[in-house]
């Protein structure tokens, strides 16, 4: 591999030991850091009998407390204007995001001016891993309004990409920049990837032959970790599909796929990640699902310190095919979307698993999730496409086994509608319907 597959070789294929030491020099400075600036880690570590200078190895930062979405919550505004868990003054900061607060009030995410510029170099060394070069025209299709993934636009620039700052344009606009412009990269959600293939296909453009995108990166959704949807997303477009994972409380994205397109690595040098369990938020060993955890060693404006994602996943600390060291995650799911069913854990993602890989369907999906008896059910409703000749029944027989044998439930009902009869999503789309009165919640 020549030197030039790597935005940054030296920190991008750092041993393990050494990247692990640097990681422990910044986790000691940012816990000190967090503590003496910090109002909310001040009163966390007390209250927890924990102190920075507890901080001997890396395993040590599972002596201190959790931070959350609702701690985030509790302490804006309170004290100043950015609130307690912000650790420098407001003349210091100088961007703020605010989280989509699709459950509850929005969160503001303040950087410092070191803080953005690390940020975009993340960025530009993600877009380099999955490919993007100077050469390459660049389709931005994310929102810029508030939300932190507008900005990673600003690290493909730095790269020398020729970047077009599309943003969330209408689909006939945007096929009309594809059309016209001939970009050859172009981030979205994995849904609105395939909407918009299919919204081309229905105007008579072929997406694989008649535009030039040959990388399509996406976020926001488990659909690009999924094999069979992304098959199905890089067929339509005849480009390549890389996955990126981002937090909107810590970067627009800090974990991305290499080539090798076997999970995604996250940039250690400014996250520690940890796997806990889901209910006790023990620490769990690599390569065992759990809820990640995340530590930002190196921002400052707000450090996050064990940040519980409400993202489930596992961790694989060996070195890649493509010589990174750095961990590669497997995000399996969101918390708030799993459901059991007798007494299996069953993501979304699953169920979605099956319906991409099977043929006679669009791939378009709505899962209910419901309770009778006081235990749950889900049922699947899904649409034959146009053209088939299979009978519902059959159809319907044939994906309630196929989900058994991947998920090991059955579900109580498969519904078949006619292609078109759901309503296909723009952006992150909402599959699940949980109708349940009772609270499964975990
Ligand atoms: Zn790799």
């Amino acid at each position: 591999m020549s030197a030039n597959e790597y935005w940054d070789k030296q920190i991008e294929t750092l041993s393990r030991a050494e990247l692990e030491k640097l990681q422990l020099e910044s986790l000691k400075e940012i816990v000190n850091f967090a503590y003496h600036n910090a109002p909310h880690y001040k009163r966390a570590f007390d209250a927890a009998k924990v102190s920075p200078e507890d901080i001997h190895t890396l395993a040590d930062i599972a002596k201190f407390p959790f931070v959350d979405k609702q701690t985030e919550r509790e302490t804006q505004g309170i004290g100043s204007f950015l609130g307690e868990m912000c650790a420098v003054p407001e003349t210091d900061v100088v961007f703020v995001s605010a989280s989509s607060g699709s459950t509850g009030v929005p969160t503001l995410s303040p950087f410092t001016k070191t803080d953005f510029d690390e940020w975009q170099d993340v960025e530009s060394r993600l877009f380099y891993m999955a490919g993007m070069r100077n050469t390459d025209r660049y389709v931005h299709a994310l929102n810029f309004t508030l939300f932190v993934g507008g900005p990673d636009v600003i690290g493909a620039q730095n790269l020398g990409a020729l970047c077009i700052w599309a943003g969330t344009v209408p689909s006939e606009r945007l096929l009309f920049i594809l059309k016209e412009f001939k970009p050859t990269i172009i981030w979205t959600t994995p849904s609105y990837a395939w909407y918009l293939g299919e919204t081309a296909k229905k105007s008579g453009i072929d997406p694989a032959k008649d535009l030039s995108i040959n990388k399509i990166i996406v976020a926001g959704e488990a659909g690009g970790s999924i094999e069979a949807t992304r098959n199905a997303i890089e067929t339509l477009w005849g480009a390549q599909l890389f996955d990126f994972y981002g937090i909107s409380d810590i970067f627009g994205a800090c974990a991305g796929m290499c080539e090798a397109k076997d999970g995604l690595h996250i940039v250690e040098d400014h996250i520690l990640v940890e796997t806990v369990d889901l209910k006790t938020g023990e620490p769990i060993s690599d390569g065992k699902q759990g809820e990640l955890v995340l530590t930002t060693l190196r921002k400052h404006a707000r450090p996050m310190i064990r940040f519980r994602t409400g993202d489930i996943g596992y961790i694989d600390r060996n070195t890649c095919s493509c010589r990174r060291t750095h961990s590669r995650i497997y995000i399996t799911g969101r918390k708030d979307d799993m459901f059991i069913v007798s007494g299996v854990n069953i993501f979304p993602s699953d169920v979605e698993y099956v319906i991409r890989g099977l043929d006679g369907i669009t791939g378009e999906y709505i899962i209910r999730v419901s309770d009778k008896n006081f235990s749950a059910q889900y049922a699947v409703e899904v649409e034959k496409q146009h053209g088939s000749s299979e009978s519902d029944e059959a159809l319907a027989a044939r994906i309630s086994n196929a989900l058994k044998t991947r998920i090991g439930v059955k579900p109580c009902n498969v519904t078949v509608l006619a292609d078109g009869a759901l309503p296909r999503a723009t952006h992150k789309a909402k599959r699940l319907i949980d109708e349940r009165k009772l609270n499964f919640s975990i």
